[in-house]
């Protein structure tokens, strides 16, 4: 109890930011502001999400591919296979190997009417197990796939979900990011099942810092991402108060991060909606200082 708050953390832990294409200028302007302010802090890597139904194709292109000529980070791409048949794919992930880009984030993607069931392109994968396979069959790529800590909205069991999970990591997955969670606890318990069954590589947690309550209580019922009760009360009467719920969210997040630290885990993955600040200071609370680059020795 006598222990300095903040003491233990180093900052000896990975990063991964995720961004989405921007539609105009003024967001490009965002976003690479957002890059800039994240850069320093040396992450392994970053990612650029890919539209419902590939919508995004050319932008979400345009993107990794600045990123990858631009900084010294590690830039991936995010694919999704519904609505798209092998030999899209393969075009797709052609271009990308093409201009230096080795790490996908492989997905299925959801249905392109929403509610509905999913169902594969006539001459498409199946789902992200095949992608992964079908993908690594045409280059070495560096292969993250998603995980769902509170298991997906398709799944007819945890179990199931966690099957499934394994098939994509046999399928050549090189780690697994999960959805977006509110509790530890759900971290802990789904790494403890993805152990158990067998999955060896890692889980790395995604992050999203709650910003606007109204839009996460939104996104968490469509993702079956459970809300505690403390959270309402939490951001309360703060709909007005933009910069307090600013700190407010940095603070629940870090709080949330801390807990994960405390139980091993070394690696965050940021969902940044294309702002730095949250993640910055999520970061920087944790004991993540910016690289310095090493003075050149003077020539003896
Ligand atoms: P899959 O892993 O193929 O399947 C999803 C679920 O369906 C499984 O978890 C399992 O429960 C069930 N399932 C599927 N096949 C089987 C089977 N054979 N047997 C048993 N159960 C099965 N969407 C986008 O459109 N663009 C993005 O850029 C994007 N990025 C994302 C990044 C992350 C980190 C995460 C977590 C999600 C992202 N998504 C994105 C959302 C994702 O596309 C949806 O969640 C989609 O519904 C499922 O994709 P998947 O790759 O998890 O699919």
């Amino acid at each position: 109890l006598d222990a300095p708050l903040y003491a233990d953390l180093s900052g000896d832990f990975d990063l991964s930011f995720e961004f989405f294409p921007p539609k105009t200028e003024k967001m490009e302007e965002t976003l690479w502001g957002a890059i800039r302010t994240l850069e320093p802090l040396a992450p392994r890597f970053v990612s650029v999400t890919y539209g419902a139904g590939g919508s995004t194709r050319e932008r979400t292109h345009a993107t990794v591919e600045r990123v990858a000529r631009e900084t010294g980070i590690q830039a991936a791409a995010h694919l999704t296979c519904v609505a798209a048949s092998k030999a899209d794919i393969a075009e797709v992930a052609e271009e990308y190997w093409n201009a230096g880009v080795r790490h996908i984030v492989a997905l299925r993607g959801d249905p392109q009417v929403a509610g509905t069931k999913f169902e594969a392109h006539p001459e498409g994968y199946a789902g992200a197990a095949e992608l992964v396979e079908g993908l690594l069959k045409l280059h070495p790529f560096e292969i993250s796939v998603a995980a769902y800590p509170e298991a997906h909205p398709e799944a007819i069991s945890q179990q199931a979900d966690i099957d499934h999970l394994k098939r994509k990591m046999d399928a050549g997955a090189n780690r697994a990011i999960t959805q977006f969670f509110h509790s530890p606890d759900t971290f802990f318990r789904f790494r403890d099942r993805a152990v158990a069954a067998g999955i060896t590589t890692e889980i790395v947690p995604g992050i999203m810092p709650v910003s606007n309550f109204a839009g996460m209580k939104r996104m968490s019922a469509m993702c079956g991402t459970d809300i505690p009760a403390w959270m309402g009360h939490i951001f309360e009467g703060l709909d007005d108060h933009p910069a307090a719920r600013q700190l407010v969210a940095a603070t629940v997040a870090a709080e949330l991060c801390r807990k994960l630290y405390a139980g091993g885990v070394r690696q965050f993955h940021f969902y940044t909606l294309n702002r730095a600040e949250l993640a910055f200071a999520i970061s920087h609370l944790l004991g993540k200082r910016a690289a310095v680059a090493k003075p050149v020795e003077a020539a003896a």
